[in-house]
């Protein structure tokens, strides 16, 4: 199964010269995404996880099903201002100004097994971050899951010593 065949590539979004990858055409065939959350499952079969970490938005769409075909939790990882109850942040760069995202603080207990995923590894930055906010709790980061990784932008240098693995690569 070529997943590629699945995933529309639109030129110059968000702005000129980046080739983005829409995952919605994907997600939009109930077969082929159940193909990818399973394979997904295959490649993370012999990690112990308990929890899945996944950032917002896309990291929800790929994190929730996976954390639900495992039969382990889940943990919203969100921009800051969104979560009710007391949280913990960190803050990473972007091409252009600064973002913070935030996670509850209690949602992962010291010494817990969490497997973090999301759509797309870019350049490393999201995942790096999200990595931090799970060991500020105590979190054993077991590994990173994607749908999609973009090869040459080099993110998994970023992940060094982290498990990766990612369905797609371009
Ligand atoms: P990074 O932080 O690794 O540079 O970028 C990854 C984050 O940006 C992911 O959360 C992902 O959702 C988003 N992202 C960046 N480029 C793309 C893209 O081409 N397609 C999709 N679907 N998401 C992208």
């Amino acid at each position: 199964m070529d997943f590629k065949d699945y995933i529309r590539v639109i030129p110059d979004f968000p702005q000129p010269g980046i080739s983005f990858k829409d995952i919605t055409t994907l997600l939009n065939d109930g077969e082929k995404y159940r193909l990818a959350i399973n394979e997904l499952k295959e490649l993370v079969s012999d990690l112990k996880i308990d929890l899945i970490a996944g950032p917002e938005a896309r990291g929800f769409v790929i994190g929730a099903p996976l954390a639900y075909a495992l039969g382990v939790g889940f943990v919203p990882i969100r921009k800051s201002g969104k979560l009710p109850y007391e949280t913990i942040e960190a803050g990473y760069d972007l091409e252009y100004g600064k973002d913070t995202l935030a996670m509850h603080s209690d949602a992962i207990k010291p010494g817990q097994n969490v497997l973090i995923a999301d759509d797309l590894l870019a350049t490393g930055g999201t995942i790096s971050t999200s990595i931090s906010l799970v060991r500020q709790l105590g979190g054993n980061v077991v590994g990173t899951a994607f749908l999609i990784e973009l090869s040459e932008l080099n993110g998994r240098d970023k992940l060094d010593g982290f498990n990766v693995v990612s369905l797609v690569k371009y």
